[in-house]
């Protein structure tokens, strides 16, 4: 069979290109390669900039976008693509799986990106045992604790105020003298008084045999090194692209993102990006969902004209 789309990944710009393409009418399916629908939505305690939902939570955003795809009839395979090539001079997509083929006359990638390691000794050989890249799943093994968030971002704020509530303390660690993350998160930061932020420092380490004992500590300011000792740290220093499966395929920028614009045009025809996966401005559930939107437009379009 050959439908007309398919969308690669479901969190909410895919969701969001499911719906559309719903109500589209057209053929297709939504390839995904977790059980559950949401994607990075999923590691969000709380969503307070969505609009019409004030402080939803993510897993309940990434079900209702998921429910309202499904109620609409739109079809989720559960298989991870691991590459795509073309055939019929570029007209027809085809999405290899460890098993099945699909092929399609458009796509619609929206796999998003995943968390950026930090790339210091310790981290790899602790994950899971104290280091972790997620504050909202892991935050509750570290109640009354001491635990350390690396990044200054809107992530990282959140963590650290999420971990404030059950640990004892909290250190914000961040390589620079100032935040990035929303001045709203900020100034709740500010108010929270077992939260510390230790500014130009970076880790160089982290410390520990079976578990996080702690981590070492470069000033960048005057070169001083310290041990600072922890239960727990959390990395929240950005993301990095899921592109894995079409860097061959397709135009990505310095960074690694897909090159495309708001509506969603790749490099290649019939290909198109939306969410956090392409070169973009903000990169936030709303404008992910409006990507899935317009990417669907095009698509239409493409089909039209093809
Ligand atoms: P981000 O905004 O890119 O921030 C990453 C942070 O990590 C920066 O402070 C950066 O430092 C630091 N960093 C990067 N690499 C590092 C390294 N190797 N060592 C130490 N620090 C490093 O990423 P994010 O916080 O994950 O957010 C991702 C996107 O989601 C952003 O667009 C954000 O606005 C959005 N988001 C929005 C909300 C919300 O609106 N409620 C919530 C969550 C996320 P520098 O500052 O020095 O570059």
């Amino acid at each position: 069979m050959v439908y007309d789309l398919i969308v690669v990944g479901s969190g909410p710009a895919g969701l969001a290109a499911a719906i559309y393409a719903q109500r589209a009418g057209l053929s297709f399916v939504v390839l995904e390669k977790e059980y559950v629908s949401g994607g990075q939505v999923l590691n969000t305690h709380e969503v307070d900039n969505y609009p019409g939902l004030p402080g939803i939570g993510g897993f309940e955003l990434g079900m209702k976008l998921r429910e309202h795809a499904e109620q609409l009839g739109a079809e989720f395979i559960t298989i991870e693509v691991r590459h795509i090539e073309t055939e019929d001079e570029g007209r027809i997509k085809v999405l290899y799986t460890d098993g099945e083929e699909y092929r399609a006359r458009t796509v619609i990638l929206a796999m998003g990106a995943r968390y950026r390691k930090l790339g210091v000794p310790g981290e790899e050989q602790l994950a899971g045992m104290g280091v972790s890249y997620c504050a909202t799943c892991d935050g509750a093994f570290f109640k009354g604790r001491k635990v350390a968030v690396v990044g200054g971002g809107d992530v990282a704020v959140e963590d650290a105020l999420f971990l404030a509530k059950g640990c004892e303390k909290v250190y914000l660690i961040h390589r620079r003298d100032s935040l990035r993350a929303a001045a709203i998160l900020q100034k709740k930061l500010r108010e929270c008084e077992n939260v510390e932020i230790l500014w130009d420092t970076e880790v160089t380490r982290v410390l520990g045999e079976e578990h996080v004992e702690g981590v070492w500590l470069k000033n960048k300011k005057d070169s001083s090194e310290r041990m600072l000792d922890l239960d727990g740290v959390f990395i929240a220093v950005g993301m990095v692209p899921e592109t894995g499966i079409i860097t061959k395929l397709l135009q990505i920028d310095k960074d690694g993102y897909i090159v495309a614009g708001e509506d969603g045009v790749t490099s290649r025809p019939g290909i198109f990006a939306a969410g956090d996966i392409r070169t973009k401005q903000l990169r936030q559930i709303v404008t992910a969902a409006a990507d899935g939107a317009n990417a669907v437009a095009s698509v239409q379009d493409y089909l039209i004209r093809e």
